[in-house]
């Protein structure tokens, strides 16, 4: 059984602007997305004063993610962060593209203002695959350094944590393999490596034809690149968003959902009904039904359901 533990973040929207273009964006081309106004009040860009008036709707014992679409855009980031710093915020991530983290002045801000938790979305391990995925020239070089400039602040800040985030689709699978060795094997400071599956919203549904690949295909993948580069020990490595009938292994510390916390997971699986999640007669067999947060009408429209089966436990 997996080893998940719930951390029950916080989102909060810092920016709805992104300064790349990614082919499988799911916050593009759809209309749930298209306009994010921050803490509904009709803003596109969080502010200072606009966080002091929705902080009592946050919990400052709860982690918080900054998060969408690039929050490294909001002019007055760093005084947001020193705003909830200040308030008592301990655990605070910056959910990035990373590219501003080319400039090591900026990190080095970034850190001192409180971030202690960086998530970084790289998509291949070479500028040839990132960029055809991001559309964005320099975005690989720039997303790169930054994450060698954290690399080096790690050592001056030991309790800065790195997580990074890979898409997987069609044109990254064959990367796989030498993107995991890059974050794995070859920066063993990096803390968390996160694969994740497209989400077909938005632009990822546009060019689903070209993007989606099938969960199983995608567990395969790590699990045959793992053993091909003799990783034993799978604690740094999480695939998000797929089913345990498919993957109750990679499942490391930045897994959002709990085996046993049901309140949370049944959240969860709201969230998941605002894309049509379906289960189907032969999950009610299976142990996980009440935490399974169910599969996307889009992807049993493309795949169907014969890669999940009920996991049946003697339990
Ligand atoms: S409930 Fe269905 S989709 Fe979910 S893990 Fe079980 S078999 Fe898979």
């Amino acid at each position: 059984m997996s080893k998940k533990g719930a951390t029950n973040r916080q989102h909060l929207t810092i920016s709805s602007h992104c300064n790349n273009n990614c082919v499988f964006c799911m916050e593009r081309n759809d209309r749930k997305y298209q306009n994010i106004y921050i803490g509904n009040t009709g803003c596109k860009e969080m502010t200072v004063a606009l966080l002091k008036k929705i902080l009592p709707r946050l919990n400052n014992r709860k982690p918080i993610v900054l998060t969408s679409g690039e929050p490294t855009l909001a002019k007055e980031l760093l005084g947001i962060i020193l705003l909830l710093k200040n308030k008592g915020f301990k655990d605070i991530t910056l959910q990035t593209n990373g590219r501003m983290l080319t400039h090591m002045d900026y990190c080095v801000e970034l850190v001192k203002a409180g971030i202690n938790s960086f998530s970084i979305s790289i998509h291949g391990s070479n500028y040839k695959i990132h960029e055809a995925l991001t559309r964005t020239c320099g975005s690989f070089q720039q997303t790169f350094s930054g994450i060698e400039n954290l690399l080096k602040l790690k050592k001056l800040f030991p309790y800065i944590k790195i997580i990074t985030t890979t898409t997987v689709n069609k044109l990254n699978i064959k990367d796989i393999q030498n993107l995991l060795k890059m974050l794995i094997i070859d920066r063993p400071l990096i803390n968390v490596v996160v694969l994740n599956p497209i989400s077909l919203r938005g632009n990822a549904l546009i060019y689903s034809q070209h993007l989606a690949i099938s969960y199983t295909d995608i567990f395969n993948t790590v699990r045959q690149s793992l053993s091909a580069l003799s990783i034993e020990n799978n604690d740094k490595i999480t695939i998000t968003d797929l089913p345990m009938c498919i993957n109750d292994f990679y499942s490391g510390p930045s897994e959002d959902i709990s085996l046993t916390d049901i309140k949370l997971n049944q959240q969860r699986l709201k969230l998941k009904a605002g894309e049509k999640s379906l289960k189907r007669k032969e999950c009610m067999k299976c142990a996980y039904y009440n935490i399974c947060a169910g599969i996307s009408e889009e992807y049993i429209k493309i795949f169907g359901w014969n890669e999940f089966s009920p996991v049946i436990t003697n339990h």
